[in-house]
C-alpha cells in the first residue's frame, strides 16, 4: 500500500484517560483512551499485535482485521514504529498470560507518521555506535536503557534539592554570562555581550561566594561551560554543576555536607528506584561508615612506594590511581596550593614527611577533592575571605587585580569565612550508575566535535 495513503488525524478532544500502567482489573470490560507510541508490531494477517509505549511503559494492542474500516487496518499495518496514535477501546484480560492486559481497539487515531525505519528500537544496541545515537538523540532516549538512566536522573536531582532543602540551604542562580574567568583564562568560551566580549561561566563561583554574605548557606544546580580541549569519557563542554557554599564553616563541614548529600542520594535511589536498578542489573556502591580521607601527602608517599611516578605537587591522574582504589568513594585532602585555584585557603604543612634534604615549607590548601575509584567527582575547599590574601593569591597566579574588582571590592565589607564545593552531576550519575561514556548521563551532550543536536 502506497505509504501516502495513510493520512494523520488530529488529537481532537481525545484525550488519555489512562497510562499504560493504569490498565488493570480495576478496567477490564471498561472503555479507556490510551496514546502513545509503537514500540513494536507483529503481523498475522488478519490480527495485528502492536505495542503502543508511553511514559510509563507498554500495553498491548490486538487489531483484528474484521472489526475495523479496511483501510484504516491496512495504514495500521503499514505504521513503521514510533508512529504516534491514539486508541479508544476495550481492556480485556490476556488468555494465556497472568496479570496482563491488552486492549481491542474500536477506534483508532493515527497522530504522527514516522517516515523512515529507525536505526534502533528500544532495546540494546551496542552494535550502534554513540556518535549515531547521538545524532538522533531524541529517539534514542527512547530506549529502555536510557529512559531508566533518566528516571534515576530525576530522582537524584529531587533528592539533592530535598538534602539543601532540609539543611536550610537557599536555591540561587548566577549569571552564565560573566565579564572574567574564575580560574584564569583556559577552557572559557568567549562570547559577544553587545559591543563587548564575555564569557560563558566556567563556574558559579564567585558569586555564589558572595551569596553566602546575604544567605548564609546557598545552592545552585546550573551549567558550567568548559572548553575542554581533549576527548574523553567523562568531560563534556557543558555540564551540571551541583555548588554549594556555606558562610561559618571550614573545608571539613563541607566534605561532611557532601558525604551526607551523596549518602543522601544514594538512600533515595535505592528507596525509589528499586524496580529500575533491577532492570540494569546493577547494585549501588555499598557505604559502610564514613568516606576515608586521605592527605594528598600521604598518598603520593603511597604512590611513590608503589613505583608509580609522581612527584609532590603533581596534579593525581585517574591512570595513576588504578589498581589503588576499587569503586569506593574517599576524598583526597590538603592538596598543595599550587594546584588549586586563588580562591582556596592555604596552610602550612606541619608535618615532619618533607623528603629529606628539603627544607622549604610546602604550602598546602584547605582543600579536597571527592573520588569514586579513578574518577573525579567533585571538589571543594575553603575559602579565602580575606582581601588582602585574596589579592596575594591572584597575583601569584598571574591574575589581572582590576579584572576581578567587581568581586573585591565586596571584600571592603567582611565577607564571613565560608567553604563550599562543586560537584559535577553527570560524574556522579556515571559513578552511581556505572556509565563507561559521560556523554549518556546527559540529555544533549556537547564536545570538541559535536555542538548539533
Ligand atoms: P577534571 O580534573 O576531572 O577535569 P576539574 O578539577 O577541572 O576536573 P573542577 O574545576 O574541580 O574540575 O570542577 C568541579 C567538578 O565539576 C569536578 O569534580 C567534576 O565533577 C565537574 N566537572 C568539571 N569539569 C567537567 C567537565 N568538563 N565535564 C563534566 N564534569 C566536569
Ligand atoms: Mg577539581
Amino acid at each position: 500500500m502506497d505509504e501516502k495513503l495513510i493520512v494523520e488525524d488530529t488529537l481532537g478532544d481525545w484525550r488519555r484517560t489512562h497510562y499504560s500502567s493504569e490498565i488493570s482489573h480495576s478496567v477490564v470490560n471498561s472503555e479507556v483512551i490510551v496514546i502513545g507510541w509503537i514500540s513494536s508490531k507483529r503481523d498475522h494477517g488478519n490480527v495485528l499485535f502492536a505495542l503502543l509505549r508511553d511514559r510509563y511503559g507498554d500495553i498491548q494492542l490486538v487489531v483484528k482485521k474484521k472489526e475495523l474500516p479496511k483501510e484504516l487496518f491496512d495504514s495500521l499495518r503499514n505504521l513503521k514504529e514510533h508512529s504516534s496514535i491514539a486508541v479508544k477501546g476495550i481492556v480485556v484480560e490476556q488468555k494465556n498470560e497472568n496479570g496482563s492486559f491488552e486492549i481491542i481497539p474500536k477506534e483508532i487515531k493515527i497522530l504522527s507518521i514516522s517516515n523512515k525505519p529507525a536505526p534502533f528500537l528500544t532495546q540494546a544496541v551496542s552494535s550502534i555506535g554513540i556518535d549515531t545515537r547521538l545524532d538522533l538523540r531524541a529517539i534514542d532516549l527512547r530506549r529502555d536503557y536510557l529512559q531508566i538512566i533518566f528516571r534515576i536522573r530525576r530522582n537524584i536531582l529531587k533528592s539533592i534539592r530535598n538534602y539543601f532543602d532540609q539543611n536550610h540551604f537557599v536555591e540561587v542562580n548566577t549569571p552564565k554570562m560573566i565579564a572574567t574567568a574564575t580560574e584564569g583564562g583556559a577552557a572559557l568560551f568567549p562570547i559577544f555581550y553587545y559591543d563587548r566580549e564575555a564569557f560563558l561561566a566556567q563556574s558559579p563561583q564567585l558569586y555564589k561566594e558572595q551569596l553566602t554574605m546575604a544567605f548564609e548557606s546557598v545552592y545552585e544546580i546550573a551549567p558550567i561551560f568548559r572548553a575542554e580541549p581533549s576527548r574523553t569519557n567523562r568531560h563534556l563542554s557543558e555540564a551540571i554543576s551541583v555548588d554549594a557554599e556555606k558562610a561559618y564553616v571550614n573545608y571539613d563541614d563541607a566534605m561532611d555536607i557532601l558525604e551526607n548529600l551523596i549518602k543522601h542520594v544514594v538512600d533515595s535511589i535505592k528507596h525509589h528506584n528499586l524496580t529500575d536498578l533491577k532492570e540494569l542489573e546493577l547494585d549501588l556502591p555499598e557505604i559502610s561508615g564514613p568516606f576515608p580521607r586521605l592527605a594528598y601527602s600521604d598518598l603520593v608517599s603511597k604512590l611513590q612506594e608503589n613505583h608509580k611516578y609522581i612527584r609532590w605537587g603533581d596534579d593525581i591522574s585517574p591512570k595513576i590511581l588504578r589498581d589503588m582504589f576499587g569503586d569506593e568513594f574517599y576524598f583526597i585532602t590538603d592538596w598543595p596550593a599550587s594546584t588549586k585555584p586563588f580562591y582556596v585557603k592555604s596552610k602550612l604543612d606541619k608535618s615532619d614527611q618533607k623528603p629529606h634534604g628539603e627544607n622549604d615549607e610546602r604550602i598546602l590548601s584547605e582543600s579536597f577533592d571527592l573520588m569514586f575509584g579513578t574518577l573525579e567527582l567533585s571538589s571543594g575547599s575553603t575559602r579565602i575571605n580575606n582581601k588582602v590574601e585574596l589579592m596575594e593569591q591572584m597575583k601569584n597566579k598571574g591574575l589581572n587585580l582590576e579584572a576581578f574588582d567587581y568581586h573585591l571590592r565586596i571584600f571592603d565589607y567582611a565577607v564571613p569565612p565560608h567553604a563550599g564545593f562543586g560537584l559535577g552531576l553527570e560524574r556522579l550519575i556515571m559513578a552511581l550508575l556505572k556509565l563507561e561514556n559521560i556523554r549518556d548521563a546527559t540529555f544533549y551532550p556537547r564536545d570538541i566535535d559535536r555542538l548539533a543536536p
